[in-house]
């Protein structure tokens, strides 16, 4: 995988139409067991962000994941809006100067984002949060730079990864956010926020799934 700006834009093109088809998914997941916004919140995010980035001419990837966060942040209620524009933010430094994205580029993304959420949530995994999701999918893309497979290869078992995590947020008793409210009645539902980053990672794959014409 070297993706270029373009390639990229269109990734994140694909993450806003994603956002918006599970709008209405996300929203009934946090209305069992938050307030019932996270798809709405999203939706919104993401649509100003790709207003944004339609009209940017960023000059590396650096700069979109900088548009990224701050539209995220100002767009985006709720407690997912500070934690997922961090996560962009955070990744921003990393793309300076750069017009191609790699597998290890990406593996660093999510390592900077995963920092980027646990500093601003203070949340660890097993907490019932979209960490759950996006730690056990790092871990895969580490395993596959070590074990030299391919890019898509390498994006299918962190998708795989995210969605078992996500399964696995259905077991667990929230310890972070609204859910938390609920204690052990949070149990048997599925997680929000991991849940989004479950598809964001989905519709990461499928662009360079497509592009790689497989
Ligand atoms: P709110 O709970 O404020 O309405 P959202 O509904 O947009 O915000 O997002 C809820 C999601 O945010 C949860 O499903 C969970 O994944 C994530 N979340 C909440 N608090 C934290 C935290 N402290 N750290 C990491 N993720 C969190
Ligand atoms: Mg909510």
């Amino acid at each position: 995988m070297a993706l270029e700006l373009k390639e990229i834009l269109l990734v994140f093109e694909n993450i806003e139409s994603a956002i918006s088809e599970n709008k209405q998914f996300l929203t009934d997941l946090d209305a069992a067991i938050g307030d019932g916004d996270h798809g709405i919140n999203l939706n919104k995010g993401f649509k100003a962000l790709g207003v944004k980035l339609k009209a940017a001419l960023p000059k590396d990837w650096g700069e979109i994941f900088k548009i990224a966060g701050m539209a995220i942040v100002s767009n985006v209620g709720g407690a997912s809006g500070p934690l997922y524009g961090t996560a962009f933010m955070k990744a921003a430094p990393l793309g300076i100067g750069k017009v191609e994205m790699n597998l290890k580029d990406f593996g660093n993304i999510l390592n900077a984002s995963i920092n980027g959420i646990k500093q601003r949530g203070n949340a660890e995994k097993g907490d019932k949060t979209m960490l759950d999701a996006i730690m056990p999918a790092y871990d895969e893309i580490i395993k596959a730079i070590e074990s030299n497979s391919s890019s898509l290869e390498a994006l299918k078992s962190a998708l795989n990864a995210a969605e078992a995590g996500t399964q696995y947020t259905k077991t667990i008793a929230a310890r972070k956010g609204r859910a938390s409210y609920l204690g052990d009645r949070s149990i048997g539902y599925q997680d929000p926020g991991a849940t989004s980053s479950s598809i964001m990672l989905r519709a990461v794959y499928e662009t360079v799934k497509a592009l790689e014409g497989k």
